[in-house]
């Protein structure tokens, strides 16, 4: 057998849109799919306004040139993420400030994102990983205290929610991804959600390459010109409408998600009573959205082992972050909060699954060869 990390999920309609699309001659951004999108994303998160752009990262990008960030200002995060939560904030001579991960979660460790705050620090950028909610009401009542911003990088976080208010609603802003390896996919493709009022004009500017065009396009300027700093960050009309026949399924996509992520949960019960490994952890009023399935294993030449023998056995297991404090880049950018002890660690033990819409037998072959290369018995 051979079994893939990860395959997007088609639904059957994107075809249509895209020809409907082709039809409509208009293939640029802000099109009538780009509209059906956003309004389709509003709906969902309740934010205020949602912005289609090229991807998450154009979205966080467009999060830093929103808060301002200038040279030597200060951002507190998680080392443990993706690339570009940091490079967003490096991109404008600011400074990422890591700070240690939750030990349960991954997430960023809440109770100590008050003590990386100085004077220089203008915002916190909180990450939902794995589509599990960081303490987004803790991180908001930090923010505030403070007068800094919340952004919320929810790249893995749509369809989830925490206390029953969707991710990506608590931050002013927030940035989700519908990347090819993501829930819901455009291919490449992500959207800017803003939830903070005085900012929807703003945002509007930054994803016109810095010009007032969709203002004037509304009548409300009579000259169309550049008026701050911007880029290209929109998604093309093509992009919306693949992602619109993917918002449509977006709640059945999730469903069958966590399917696939409860059977995993299921199957390892018996290896994690046994000692063998430490399964995901989803706190208490957490909806999470099954957009990883991970284990910890007891040390990292286990980890290292058994990422070699899944690959022996045609299975596509991975592993990540490298932590951002610990990367070349990010010694040269970012500044380590304190040890960052519990990222270090976990980082070295954690081992993906493969996991997609629609996994079925593969599930139990996944489980089975786990269960054989840690030495576990059948009934473990
Ligand atoms: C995927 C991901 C991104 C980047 O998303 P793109 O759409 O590929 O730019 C950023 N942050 C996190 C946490 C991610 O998982």
């Amino acid at each position: 057998m051979s079994i893939p990390f990860n395959r997007p999920p088609i639904v059957g309609s994107e075809l249509d849109y895209l020809r409907q699309a082709i039809d409509e001659c208009y293939l640029q951004s802000s099109g009538s799919f780009t509209r059906s999108c956003q309004e389709a994303l509003e709906q969902m998160i309740g934010c205020r306004r949602a912005l289609l752009t090229h991807s998450c990262t154009a979205a966080l990008e467009m999060s830093a040139l929103l808060c301002g960030l200038a040279p030597g200002d200060e951002v507190v995060m998680p080392s443990f993420t993706f690339v570009t939560t940091a490079s967003a904030v490096a991109l404008r001579g600011a400074i990422p400030v890591d700070v240690d991960i939750r030990p349960d979660t991954l997430n960023l460790d809440e109770t100590l994102v008050e003590d990386a705050i100085t004077s220089r620090t203008k915002a916190i950028f909180g990450v939902h990983y794995a589509g599990v909610g960081c303490e987004p009401a803790k991180l908001r009542a930090i923010a505030d205290a403070h007068g800094l911003m919340l952004v919320e990088d929810a790249a893995q976080g749509l369809c989830a929610s925490f206390d029953g208010q969707p991710l990506g609603s608590f931050g002013h802003l927030a940035a989700v991804s519908f990347h090819a390896t993501k829930n819901v996919v455009a291919g490449e493709g992500g959207t800017l959600l803003v939830n903070d009022p005085d900012l929807i004009e703003r945002a509007e500017i930054v994803l016109e390459k810095g010009t007032n065009r969709r203002q004037f396009q509304r009548g409300q300027v009579d000259k169309y010109t550049w008026v701050e700093l911007g880029s290209s960050y929109a998604a093309s009309e093509l992009t919306a409408a693949f992602l619109f026949a993917q918002l449509e399924a977006a709640e059945a996509v999730t469903t069958q998600r966590l399917a696939v992520w409860n059977a995993y949960h299921e199957g390892l019960a018996g290896l994690e009573a046994s000692g063998y490994l430490r399964r995901p952890v989803i706190p208490e009023g957490c909806a999470h959205n099954g957009h990883i399935y991970y284990v910890i294993l007891p040390s990292s030449t286990t980890r290292d082992a058994a990422l070699r023998a899944f690959r022996g056995a045609g299975v596509d297991s991975q592993f990540h972050y490298v932590p951002l404090h610990s990367s070349p880049a990010g010694r040269t950018y970012g500044r380590p909060q304190g040890e960052l002890t519990v990222t270090s660690d976990l980082a070295g033990r954690l081992l993906r699954l493969p996991i997609w819409h629609g996994m079925g037998d593969e599930i139990d072959f996944v489980v089975g060869t786990l269960r054989t290369i840690l030495g576990a018995s059948r009934c473990e």
